[in-house]
């Protein structure tokens, strides 16, 4: 009878090394299926195709930072998505600034890009700047010149819904300023709608343990929305937006990226995890530490809660899972070896009240 690839993958993960080689698969194939390590792959709710996508390719025997890369290029590449690559928001200017970082858990390195303009693909460009530099972290100007070195292509990557979006927000930001939004001639107080206006935040963080039980992740965004020229968030940045320690595990982030800066979030989660914390405890003591560590009244609510949000997602060396948020709501997307991925509720600190 003849047993499909995927099946029997599958079955060799339950099994182990103790089942029958085919006579037909090749010594690699062999090799593969003697590991005893389920792949698994994590990411934030907009990864459900970015996971089905790198879970194919890791039950083909791909490296996990290969299969993550590969998976959220799909939503770099995604017009709609207006928080990572093409058709990201962009900054109070209008242009698009893209930042991510990987890290690959084998080899013990890691890079990140930062302020990227351009190259849709930043998650390809750290990954360059890793193995073709001898540098961790490149921004702007120069890190725009490094990739073109390498071949990237420049684009413009301000899609014509991004950029109504943008100047809907230029718009209405003040009745004080020049820029009047759309109007009726007798309208009065023009462009001080921004009240109604939610200011759209997103990221796709990815993070894989590979057949061959090996650990890399990915982080890539169009960060927050109408920022600063030259503001670099999380995502680019090692321990916050993401870290990797192959012997331990892997965990990144979405949301405020400042509260990750400012307690280097990710690395934190993999120390907690290194300490025997499952993936879920390990990011709800990463929630905590930021609620513990936010005093400035301007981002706390009536409660003397965050106002923000931040959602964490982790793997560890044993293929556990988990993701958790400061507030309720927040899913993730999971493959553990099927064809679709599904998406899973995140454990939270705090209930958000309707
Ligand atoms: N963490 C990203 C940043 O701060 C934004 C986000 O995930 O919403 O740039």
């Amino acid at each position: 009878m003849k047993i499909k690839r995927r099946e029997f993958l599958k079955n060799s993960f339950i099994t182990g090394s103790g089942f029958m080689l085919s006579p037909k698969l090749s010594f690699l194939e062999d090799l593969k299926m003697q590991t005893k390590v389920k792949p698994v792959v994590i990411s934030s709710a907009n990864g459900l195709q970015a996971t089905a996508k790198a879970m194919e390719m890791m039950l083909n025997g791909a490296d996990a930072l290969d299969a993550c890369i590969a998976g959220v290029n799909i939503v770099e590449d995604d017009p709609n998505d207006m928080s990572v690559g093409y058709g990201g928001l962009p900054n109070e200017e209008g242009v698009v600034e893209l930042d991510s970082c990987v890290m690959h858990g084998p080899s013990c390195r890691g890079a990140g890009v930062a302020s990227l303009r351009n190259i849709k693909n930043p998650s390809k460009v750290a990954r360059v700047i890793m193995e073709r530099t001898d540098h961790v972290l490149m921004v702007g100007d120069g890190a725009l010149r490094f990739a073109k070195a390498h071949g990237f292509m420049e684009e413009n990557l301000l899609t014509e819904a991004a950029r109504k979006e943008w100047l809907k927000w230029k718009e209405n930001l003040s009745k004080e300023d020049d820029w009047l939004p759309e109007h009726k001639l007798e309208d009065k107080d023009i462009g001080e709608n921004l009240k109604n206006y939610v200011r759209t935040t997103g990221t796709i963080n990815c993070n894989a343990v590979d057949i061959f039980g090996n650990i890399s992740g990915v982080t890539t965004t169009s960060g927050l929305a109408y920022k600063i020229p030259g503001r670099v968030g999380d995502s680019p940045i090692l321990g916050a937006g993401l870290y990797v320690d192959n012997e331990v595990g892997a965990a990144g982030s979405t949301g405020r990226g400042e509260a990750n800066l400012l307690n280097c979030s990710s690395v934190m989660i993999v120390e907690y995890m290194r300490q025997g914390k499952s993936p879920e405890q390990a990011c709800l003591m990463a929630c905590q530490r930021i609620v513990d560590h936010t005093k400035e009244a301007r981002l706390l609510n009536d409660d003397k809660k965050p106002k923000f949000n931040v959602t964490f997602y982790a793997v560890n060396k044993r293929g556990e899972y988990g993701g958790a948020a400061i507030w309720s709501g927040a899913k993730y997307a999971l493959n553990t070896g099927e064809k679709e991925s599904v998406l899973k509720e995140c454990a939270f600190l705090y209930r958000r009240v309707k």
